[in-house]
């Protein structure tokens, strides 16, 4: 049996949500299709932070270096890599590597700026609009240092973003345990990105995929998309393990997973993925009061109400979604090391995700070149949840035949 509809979105996350959020309002009628349970691919256990203040990619000068040293130091590294030789995998950390330049970070930043900036002004609209209580709270992201080298470094990156817009203010020790009295003594200094956000992810894609069945989305969950028919260049049946669905326009938003689903397509997505992993705990004695960056160790906090949650780590190219009990150990180990933490947890989640990795640190959004009726929205990496809303609206913009609010060009996949 074949079902129709008027626009299939695979995957429902994040991105996919938001896309079936902006078609909705267009007027639209979408189907959405996730292999499991919605959003609970990678967007459920991330750290919630909403950050268009992120406009500097994963691929610039000095990150190869620091990848390296980092790996002399395997207990506290932020960051790992799977050893293989498989060709998709090499030819991606080629391309990564050959991207860590400042011509790189010149290119991304505007895009990722337009995006960033969309995206949060639309979380603001969506929380007020659909009165999602969902912990969002608009009081920036903190950045903590204790050494005059990181926290040297990070005025430097917020003088930088500064240049480009981004409101940031930069704190002295006084200044800084006066602001986030959870930080421990030794905590010298801070930057604070002050137009920033963070939010309850789990919380907010529950109540958007609620929120989507209401406006009418057809909402479909476990069920996985194997194939595709195409003719004349274009897609004519989306295929999946329990039947084939007909539609006008898809829309492949499956996140980490889109290069195994384009493949059918014979479409080369180079995408990897970034596991991370978190820890969410019931609240501390003491909570935080910002959501935060524990500056040396790449430790994001976040403060969600009754829990507090601590993520980290950065593994390139594995697929497998168990947590690691190591890292999780080391990512509380570290946040013992900024933050005064009751001496037991009560851990009430771990997890893991995969943010999924461009080379150059910039989303691929946009026609695919191949299939006139296919719209790509994937490859978000560390900001998939920030700027969800963004590529929502530029995707309903695309495919309802509007100019998109932000140019998609640096966008588009055949860039790679
Ligand atoms: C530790 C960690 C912390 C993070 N913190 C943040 C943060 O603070 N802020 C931020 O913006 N981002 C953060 N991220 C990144 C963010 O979680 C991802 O960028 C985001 O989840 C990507 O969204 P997505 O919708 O593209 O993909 P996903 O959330 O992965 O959703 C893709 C969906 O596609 C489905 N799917 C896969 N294959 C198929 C198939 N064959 N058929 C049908 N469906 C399929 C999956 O089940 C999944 O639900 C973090 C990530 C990690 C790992």
């Amino acid at each position: 049996m074949t079902t129709k509809s008027d626009i299939l979105i695979i995957g429902g996350g994040p991105v996919g949500l938001s896309c079936a959020y902006y078609l909705l309002k267009s007027g639209r009628k979408v189907t959405i299709l996730d292999a499991k349970e919605i959003g609970k691919g990678s967007g459920s256990g991330n750290a919630g932070h909403i950050v268009p203040s992120h406009i500097i990619p994963l691929a610039a000068p000095g990150v190869v270096t620091s990848a390296l040293k980092w790996m002399l130091d395997p207990a506290h590294s932020p960051f790992g890599m799977k050893v293989s030789l498989n060709p998709n995998y090499i030819s991606w950390l080629l391309k990564f590597v050959f991207a860590c330049n400042e011509a790189n970070v010149q290119r991304s930043i505007k895009p990722l700026n337009d995006l960033g900036q969309l995206s949060a002004k639309n979380f603001a609209q969506i929380v007020a609009e659909e009165k999602f209580d969902c912990s969002y709270q608009e009081k920036g992201l903190l950045f903590l240092y204790k050494t005059e080298k990181a926290l040297h470094d990070g005025q430097h990156e917020g003088e930088f973003m500064q240049k480009h817009g981004i409101p940031v203010s930069v704190y002295d020790k006084m200044k800084i345990h006066e602001v986030e009295p959870a930080a421990l003594d030794d905590v010298i200094g801070g930057v604070h990105f002050t137009g920033d956000a963070h939010l309850n992810p789990a919380v907010f894609l529950k109540l958007l995929s609620d929120l989507v069945r209401v406006m009418g989305a057809e909402v479909l969950e476990n069920i996985t998309v194997t194939g595709f028919e195409s003719a004349n260049g274009k897609i004519t049946k989306v295929k999946t393990n329990t039947g084939d669905f007909d539609a006008e326009q898809v829309v492949l938003a499956a996140g980490a997973w889109s290069p195994s689903i384009a493949r059918d397509l014979k479409l080369s997505i180079p995408i990897q993925p970034a596991r991370g992993y978190s820890l969410t705990v019931s609240a501390n004695k003491q909570m935080p009061s910002h959501a935060l960056i524990l500056g040396e160790r790449r430790i994001a906090v976040s403060p969600m109400g009754d829990v507090l949650r601590f993520t980290g780590r950065l593994e390139v190219g594995n697929y497998s979604m168990t947590p690691n009990p190591v890292w999780l150990q080391r990512i509380e180990n570290s946040a013992r090391e900024y933050l005064r933490l009751d001496e037991k947890l009560d851990v009430k989640e771990t997890w893991a995700g995969l943010r999924p990795t461009t080379p150059d640190g910039v989303p691929i959004i946009g026609k695919s070149p191949k299939h006139g009726n296919l719209i790509l929205a994937t490859g978000h990496a560390m900001l998939g949840l920030s700027l969800g809303p963004g590529t929502g609206q530029v995707v309903a913009e695309l495919l309802n035949g509007q100019e998109a609010s932000v140019s998609l060009s640096p966008m588009r996949l055949e860039r790679f």
